[in-house]
């Protein structure tokens, strides 16, 4: 999962805390009889079936997700000579080339650019230097703002120095959502100024009798309620800056996430043609804007409120200027995605997609053991071995109608990047992508009764995941904090905001309903592990592992790419899903001939 420090949405503290506080939902469904036939130490009560399945299997040489091999993949991708697979490093490059090998040992073809297996993703760090002079003046009375204590921005433009004096304009929760009939910003021009945010989404702390409530889907969060949705809607608008205001619920995270390492971004090198992003964007402290507010004779809290109104209209505070004059140190760096493709028997242009992210940490400070290699083992090396595995299995069988194209992508803890530099040009056109599936993160405690579903409501994919489940006698469960937003913040999101259906499996969106020890066992394991080892030295392959659940998981995912791959099927969005507008734009390119 993509959380780079400084753009982070989620603080550990803050998750573990909400995981604690997590009431087991009521609707819970228990089934009796345990697993399918895979892995080792089968349930007694399912048996006979499994020998069953087991023999099946054999006879028709069918072959299946295997743990051993997911485990041996993961132990090489996680081990101090890939010194944790950072991009732009020889940890990197080494990656790059031992994916390509998995693959081509595989049988499967270069899925990549010009026949290659590679797809280049150039990138820039940008870290903002300080001392960094920014302030607001209200009727000429200045209100200095101290970088990471103030205030917490960045940029993500190649620039080395930024210079900025622009009025500012309040734009409430900055929503421009059609498909729920709400516009925040009405006739307001935001060329050239600065646009001032709340973070969420309107409904998000309105009272169940307000016009808004239930608008934007209650708790949980929709797009219009992400930091990087705000920042693309300013510099689609023209804005010259963007800020959100901080507030812990409503970030679900507190001040110390957005200034753990101020300053700092990473973003793909656009070409000429792209819309260029604000100058800077960034975080205001809620004490800094409550100030700013009072002194330019509003009350935060009254406009809070007021925001949740649906006649809200942004405005431009009177005789208010933001100022920046900052410099910018700013760093290249390349990496790349690998693709490979196992081509579809009759309708080879109809792409579903396979995907994880290979990248991790690299190497750190020492931890008490003396070591410094954070070696993403779970998070995503198990993803990579799952979609190794599933590639493998897929090839071995029958062939498909329709192409499967395995992604690897690079830069995911930057901030979505390797998945965003595809994305954002295609190797196989999105309006004939039936679906993204991405692992990332698998829970490694054993098998479960339940798989967690992340962005329910979103796709009928969530369905099809419903009948793969039903197949290995499991069923779904909700994710237990869709305010958290999950379903921004891994890489099916680069293409589920350009309007590919898309389904995630992260196994830390919420316990699974384990065999043994129930949703309590499986909550304790996120928080174990989400607690010592997410991104740290600790998030290193063990052969302690349980992987029958992580098996079983992957096979959800082969079981629906096996089905939509021979199916003339277009999974769509539902009613009320920020992204159908988009996906229907592209209707007619997936007519039937
Ligand atoms: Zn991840």
């Amino acid at each position: 999962m993509q959380q780079r420090i400084g753009r982070s949405p989620i603080s550990l503290g803050n998750y573990i805390k909400q995981l604690s506080k997590f009431v087991l939902s009521s609707s819970v469904v228990l089934v009796i009889a345990g697993l399918t036939g895979c892995g080792r130490g089968d349930q007694q009560t399912a048996a006979t079936t499994d020998d069953a399945n087991k023999a099946n299997a054999v006879a028709e040489n069918v072959a299946s997700i295997d743990t051993e091999r997911l485990s041996a993949i993961v132990k090489v991708l996680a081990s101090d000579e890939f010194e944790g697979r950072a991009p732009g490093t020889p940890g990197g490059r080494k990656t790059v080339k031992y994916l390509i090998e998995q693959f081509a040992a595989l049988g499967l073809e270069p899925g990549g650019e010009n026949g290659s297996w590679t797809h280049t993703v150039p990138m820039i760090r940008t870290q903002v230097q300080t001392p960094a002079a920014l302030k607001f003046s209200v009727g000429g009375t200045l209100q200095a703002l101290q970088q990471q204590t103030d205030i917490a921005v960045d940029t993500v433009r190649p620039v080395q120095s930024i210079a900025i004096d622009a009025p500012v304009v309040f734009v409430g929760f900055g929503a421009s959502a059609p498909e729920r009939d709400w516009d925040d910003y009405g006739d307001i021009d935001l060329r050239g100024k600065v646009a001032l945010y709340l973070v969420n989404d309107p409904d998000f702390a309105a009272a169940p009798d307000e016009p808004v409530a239930g608008r934007f889907g209650d708790r949980r969060m929709t797009y219009y309620g992400r930091w990087a949705y705000k920042f693309a809607e300013a510099a689609r608008r023209g804005a010259t800056a963007a800020l959100v205001i901080h507030e812990t619920a409503a970030a679900g995270y507190g001040w110390n996430v957005p200034a753990s390492s101020p300053g700092e971004n990473y973003a793909v090198v656009r070409d000429a043609a792209a819309a260029d992003p604000v100058t800077l964007q960034g975080w205001l402290h809620g004490d800094a804007a409550a100030s700013l507010f009072s002194a330019a004779g509003y009350d935060l809290d009254e406009l809070r409120v007021r925001a949740r109104s649906p006649d809200f209209e942004a405005f431009e505070l009177d005789d208010v200027i933001f100022s920046a004059d900052l410099s910018v140190q700013v760093e290249t760096i390349e990496s790349s995605n690998v693709l490979a493709k196992l081509p579809g028997t009759s309708r080879p242009d109809e792409i579903l997609m396979v995907t994880s992210h290979w990248d991790a940490y690299g190497i750190g400070e020492p931890d008490t053991e003396g070591r410094t290699v954070r070696p993403g083992a779970n998070d995503d090396a198990l993803g990579t071995a799952g979609v190794l595995e599933i590639a493998r299995v897929l090839a071995a069988g029958p062939p498909l109608a329709r192409s499967v194209v395995f992604a690897a992508w690079t830069a995911e803890e930057s901030g979505l990047l390797g998945s965003e530099a595809y994305a954002s040009d295609p190797i196989y056109p999105l309006e004939k992508t039936v679906a993204n599936l991405t692992l990332d993160i698998l829970q490694t405690a054993g098998p479960a009764r339940d798989v967690i579903l992340v962005g329910e409501g979103q796709s009928e994919l969530e369905d099809d995941l419903k009948s793969a489940a039903a197949g290995q006698r499991r069923v779904v469960t909700p994710e237990n904090l869709p305010e958290n937003g999950l379903f921004f913040r891994a890489d099916h999101f680069s293409l589920a905001q350009r309007g590919v259906p898309v389904l995630l499996i992260m196994g830390i969106a919420g316990g699974a309903d384990l065999v043994e020890g129930g949703r309590e066992a499986g909550d304790q394991w996120i928080a174990d592990y989400v607690g010592s080892c997410y991104h740290q030295t600790c998030d290193a392959w063990s052969p302690d592992w349980d992987l029958r659940g992580a098996v079983e998981d992957i096979e959800l995912f082969r079981t629906i790419i096996e089905d939509l791959g021979n199916s003339t099927r277009w999974p769509q969005w539902k009613e009320g899903s920020e992204f159908k507008a988009i996906r229907e734009q592209s209707a007619d390119a997936r007519l039937a001939r």
